[in-house]
């Protein structure tokens, strides 16, 4: 009777965590971005109706950079947080799947410290002596630290910063490759970390390392899709797609917004001397001064043939028009290949610039509306900024 009763706690216990494991993968399946893949396993290692881990870490393996790069942490930062936090989701009965919807809507449950300190770990995939994380990647083998262990590490900046008592290390794989990991341990609770949860840990993490990487192939050829192949610009759909999508936000936020198109002069004369080949590395080498001298919330499209844009979200015609004249001089001053070929012997550009909302509501108003500012700065003699 007792071997019955024995077997009975077991197999409802089996039936749990295979509901568990399910819930984490159906959720796994919902969606291809990175970000959300990361929070799904994060959460279904951490909530209370998942494994139920105090706090749980990820990171990727970058190989061109062999380092193993912190990217997102899940957890409370104190007693005090995390039971607010707890009460909150036993409170409002938030399973695994409220938790990953609310995420979804936003990114809010990122906006913590610990979230923070993570990202900023950046640890060198090949330090396995200092590091327990870098063993761990590079023998593809779980850690389980304890104590005396810990102490062997208290070097590494994870170990430092995390300041538990024990913890896991659990590598994803994806084709029998490392390519992250998940660290997870109990700081608040100080629960020890048992066989079951080791064990649950393993399954979450096979089904983990091949989400990743299905998601960060998904995220590499939207990428591509969206590129220019010669100069890894946006190219011409995604500018529309861009361009709209900014203006929209502009309209709902009241904001201006500005639009650089840059027009290369008298590139004709440039390819027909020295070929196409020639004049495809200066269109390459100008999209790389683009991309330098522009701000980080300005976006640069290849429009086609020679010509640029450049979207400037929150930015007046005034500001656009400063930003426009330093990439034209530093165009102008740039040194590039066999330059003496052109009529002034010198690569210039002629650029046209248009305001949101003086120049026009809609993306298409706008474009012409540069247009024609750029068709003004070319009479002008070229190597000209014109925006009215
Ligand atoms: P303007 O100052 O009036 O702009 O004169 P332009 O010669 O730059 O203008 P035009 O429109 O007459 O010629 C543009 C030239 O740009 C034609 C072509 O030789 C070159 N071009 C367009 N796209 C590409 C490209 O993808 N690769 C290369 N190598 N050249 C291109
Ligand atoms: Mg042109
Ligand atoms: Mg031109």
């Amino acid at each position: 009777m007792e071997e019955l009763s024995r077997l009975k706690i077991e197999l409802e216990r089996t039936k749990a965590e295979l509901s568990i494991l399910h819930e984490i993968s159906n959720a796994m399946r919902t969606t291809l971005k990175l970000d959300e893949i990361l929070y799904i396993i994060l959460t279904g290692v951490t909530a209370h109706t998942g494994l139920g881990f105090n706090r749980a870490m990820l990171f990727l393996v970058n190989e061109k950079e062999k380092i193993i790069e912190g990217i997102m942490g899940i957890g409370p930062e104190s007693g005090e947080e995390a039971n607010a936090a707890w009460t909150r989701i036993e409170q409002e009965k938030m399973g695994l799947d409220d938790l990953i919807n609310a995420f979804k809507n936003s990114n809010a449950a990122l906006e913590s410290g610990f979230n923070r300190q993570v990202k900023n770990l950046k640890i060198p995939m090949f330090d396995k002596n200092e590091n327990p994380l870098s063993l761990a990647v590079l023998e593809g083998m779980p850690l389980h630290l304890i104590g005396e262990t810990i102490q062997r590490y208290q070097n590494s900046p994870v170990i430092k910063m995390l300041e538990s008592d024990e913890l896991v290390l659990m590598p994803l794989k994806a084709k029998n490759r490392v390519n992250g990991i998940i660290v997870a341990d109990n700081f608040i609770t100080n629960d020890p970390i048992t066989k079951d949860d080791l064990r649950m840990l393993t399954m979450l993490a096979n089904q983990a390392g091949l989400a990743i990487e299905n998601s960060q192939l998904y995220e590499k050829t939207v990428y591509h899709a969206h590129s220019d192949y010669l100069t890894n610009l946006w190219n011409h759909g995604y500018f529309q797609f861009l361009l709209q999508n900014e203006l929209e936000k502009a309209k709902a936020t009241k904001n201006k917004l500005s639009l650089i198109i840059a027009d290369i002069d008298d590139f004709k004369i440039y390819n027909d001397t020295l070929g196409h080949q020639a004049g495809d590395k200066i269109l390459k080498d100008l999209a790389q001064l683009l991309r330098n001298q522009s701000r980080k919330i300005d976006l640069v499209c290849r429009y086609g043939g020679e010509e640029f844009v450049i979207i400037l979200p929150q930015t007046d015609k005034k500001e656009a028009f400063m930003i426009a004249e330093r990439i034209r001089k530093d165009i102008q001053k740039y040194p590039f290949l066999n330059e003496e070929i052109f009529p002034n012997k010198m690569l210039t550009v002629s650029l046209g610039i248009a305001t949101f909302p003086e120049d026009g509501m809609l993306p298409a108003e706008l474009i012409t509306s540069s247009d024609n500012y750029l068709y003004k700065a070319k009479n002008k003699g070229k190597n000209n900024t014109c925006c009215g």
